[in-house]
């Protein structure tokens, strides 16, 4: 498990990284297909796990993954159904989610958080696609498309991963797709650039997990394989017990690279990663941001 995750946050650098620097793709480009209910799949490889969920007037897809990822993704769902894809969503701005929105047709109706497409309009993919695959409809807190079997819910709780993380629920099929909000077990990664948040970050966890009802299944980020809404709380609590220790590590004076060596995963967290992903400055970053953070 802790390994598997290690290699998601490996592939989640690796996305931001190509991103960034628009390196060409190594290697053949696999996409593994998992089916998790009848009409729903879970696409892996290219960064994050992008979600396909068959409805009766077309297909919805979320998340598109890293430059490159738009056609393979495309081909993909062809071999699923011959239905067209009428739908984008993305959880959120990273390059590993939305990179291949420049891949997808232009009649694909693209949907966000209102943070999510204001930091999309950021980056350099876009502006190089004359802005072809960015966001046109946004929500704000909640937003539902779709009706019975189709009905897909939308949901933001505040800052964590970025400013803009959505919870896409498909409440008939008991799923939810939380993306790099709970990516894995182990410390989240935070992107203050965007508007993430390692004070809030427990908080809106718990307020996904009050407040989203009735699922049992979540694909995750960067995970092998789904989790459970008890893995959720579990995460939650890990996330909550970090920050416990980063404030009280932070308000005896100690700098943040110092306090950064004492972190361990308490035992209880079995499965989880004691490996913290290097990217936003690894754990004294994290620690660094809280401080400001708490500051304010
Ligand atoms: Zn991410």
């Amino acid at each position: 498990m802790s390994r598997a995750f290690v290699l998601g946050i490996l592939i989640a650098v690796g996305g931001l990284t190509a991103a960034a620097y628009q390196q060409p793709q190594q290697g053949p480009m696999v996409v593994e297909v998992d089916k998790i209910k009848d009409n729903l799949w879970v696409l892996k490889g290219g960064g994050g796990n992008t979600a396909v969920f068959l409805t009766g007037s077309g297909v919805v897809v979320v998340d598109a993954k890293n430059p490159g990822w738009g056609k393979p993704i495309l081909d993909k769902i062809k071999e699923l159904t011959p239905k067209p894809i009428t739908t984008l969503i993305n959880t959120h701005t990273h390059g590993d989610h939305v990179s291949g929105n420049v891949e997808f047709p232009a009649t694909v109706e693209v949907i966000t958080q209102e943070n999510t497409k204001a930091n999309m309009e950021k980056m350099d993919i876009f502006k190089q696609n004359s802005n072809r695959g960015m966001a046109k409809k946004t929500f704000k807190d909640k937003m539902s498309i779709g009706r019975g079997a189709d009905e897909i819910d939308l949901y933001y709780f505040g800052p964590g991963h970025t400013n803009g993380d959505a919870i896409v629920v498909f409440p008939a099929l008991r799923t939810a797709h939380l993306g790099d909000l709970f990516a894995g077990k182990g410390l989240p990664l935070v992107d203050s650039a965007n508007g993430g948040s390692v004070l809030h970050y427990a908080e809106t966890l718990n307020k996904v997990h009050g407040g989203v009802k009735n699922v049992d299944t979540i694909i995750n980020g960067h995970m092998p394989t789904t989790t459970t809404w008890a893995d959720l709380k579990t995460f939650a609590e890990f996330n909550q017990d970090f920050l416990t220790w980063a404030q009280g590590a932070l308000k005896s004076g100690k700098p943040a690279e110092d306090a950064a060596k004492e972190w361990k995963v308490p035992e209880k967290y079995a499965g989880y990663s004691s490996t913290v992903a290097p990217l936003f400055g690894g754990l004294p970053g994290r620690l660094q941001r809280l401080q400001e953070e708490m500051k304010k």
